[in-house]
């Protein structure tokens, strides 16, 4: 059942039929070089349990700042030596025994490792041109893959996260779900990307920065759309987003800057709207009507689109965070005009000024049924929706020279992220 927050003015929405009749072909979506597993019923198989298996090893970042104390006594260490801890891995972005000449030289790599375990070991790296967006992919520590994305952007550096090795969420157009889901990533391993970007940064490896820029940068950015569903790793997702923000024991990010993305996990919008860190949230509808997105985002057979919007609303309405809809426009598959009218009028019907769309075009991939809109095609999507008094804007495609090849849609993560990234004006 959908619940709409009270005092929300309702519209009637214009019957699909009605819009249907643009003349426009329907290309529906479908794997392609590979098969979707399907469930009993044979719909799209959808898995919100990690699979059982080695867990990472505990980190500082895993644990609350009492359980880092009571971690640090255990290992014969007085307690006050987990700040100092803090301060090298959050503040100076480094678990190298030797760099931390403030702890005791008597057992001092044994504890720096039980502290700080190695998480990640970079196997690729690759970088456009300028150098200005790198997408690294990690090893974890029992051989699981996963990927982030580093962007650099006028006034601000954007790291795009993963958060899920593999996904369960089995989206047709997406490499990361074709191998269902292999493990959460725990909030160490989550958090872990940002120290590594952070240090690469520190180190001049980012590049893209104005000669006569002298100032001290790190990543100002989080979006959650590298690989996994980050709502079906809730409590580590969670975790990792209090120690970015966490000024005294963290990061001290802030929250506005953290996305968290999702595909429409209903209940658990609802949760992260209850809690007190107001990230910004973007849900990745990419079509606004149930037959197209049951196909497109499997989820939506157990949450359908009504229910996401609901709740993103209810989250604008807990928060007073301007929600972000991620829509990628695919060649005669959901870039339709009366597609652009029905999402106008779904968000209208749940009121004025809680919402931005961020139409996004896909990569062109020729002989793909997953390719580009025409150029004509993408303005008039966004026409439709501004004359309609939504808020939108296409974004600019960023990243092609290295296939971005995370997040919630393969081709097109770093313009998601991007779009994500951007802040809303509000
Ligand atoms: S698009 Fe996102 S939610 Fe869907 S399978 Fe890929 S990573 Fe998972």
């Amino acid at each position: 059942m959908t619940s709409r927050p009270e005092g929300t003015p309702v519209r009637q929405v214009r019957p699909k039929s009605a819009l249907a009749a643009s003349g426009a072909p329907q290309v529906r979506p479908k794997t392609e070089g590979w098969q979707q597993k399907k469930d009993a019923e044979g719909r799209p198989l959808l898995q919100f349990a990690s699979p059982k298996r080695g867990k990472p090893p505990v980190h500082l970042a895993d644990l609350a700042p009492d359980e880092r104390v009571a971690k640090v006594k255990e290992l014969g260490m007085p307690g006050f030596r987990a700040k100092q801890l803090e301060t090298h891995y959050f503040t100076h972005w480094t678990h190298d025994p030797a760099a931390m000449s403030d702890l005791p030289a008597a057992g001092r790599e044994e504890f720096v490792h039980g502290m700080l375990p190695p998480l990640l070991t970079e196997v690729r790296r690759l970088e456009t041109d300028r150098g200005d967006t790198i997408k690294f992919l990690w090893k974890l520590h029992d051989g699981a893959l996963v990927e982030s994305v580093l962007m650099r952007y006028p006034g601000r550096i954007t790291l795009c996260v993963s958060s899920q090795a593999g996904c369960g969420m089995n989206c047709p157009f997406c490499a990361t779900g074709q191998a269902g889901l292999t493990r959460n990533m725990s909030a160490a391993e989550i958090v872990e990307q940002i120290v590594k970007a952070n240090r690469l940064i520190a180190d001049g490896g980012l590049g893209g920065k104005k000669r006569d820029d002298h100032s001290a940068e790190r990543v100002s950015n989080i979006v959650f759309m590298g690989m996994g569903e980050p709502l079906a790793n809730y409590a580590r997702v969670m975790q990792a987003v209090r120690v970015m923000t966490d000024k005294k024991h963290g990061l001290g990010m802030s929250a506005r800057g953290i996305t968290v993305s999702t595909v429409g996990l209903v209940p658990a919008i609802t949760k992260l709207a209850n809690e007190d860190i107001p990230v910004t949230f973007a849900l990745s509808l990419h079509a606004p009507d149930d037959k197209l997105r049951d196909e497109l985002i499997p989820v939506n057979s157990r949450w359908k689109v009504d229910e996401a919007l609901d709740a993103a609303r209810n989250y604008f309405d807990k928060t007073g965070r301007r929600v972000s809809i991620e829509y990628a426009l695919i060649k005669d598959m959901n870039d339709h005009g009366w597609r652009a009218d029905l999402l106008a009028d779904k968000l209208n019907a749940r009121g004025r000024g809680w919402v931005h769309v961020n139409p996004i075009p896909l990569n062109p991939t020729p002989g793909s049924i997953w390719t580009a809109s025409e150029v004509s095609v993408q303005n008039e999507f966004v026409r439709r929706l501004n004359d309609a008094g939504i808020p939108t804007t296409l974004r600019d495609t960023r990243g092609k020279e290295i296939d971005g090849a995370c997040g919630q849609l393969v081709a097109t993560t770093e313009d998601e992220a991007a779009a994500a990234a951007t802040p809303n004006e509000d």
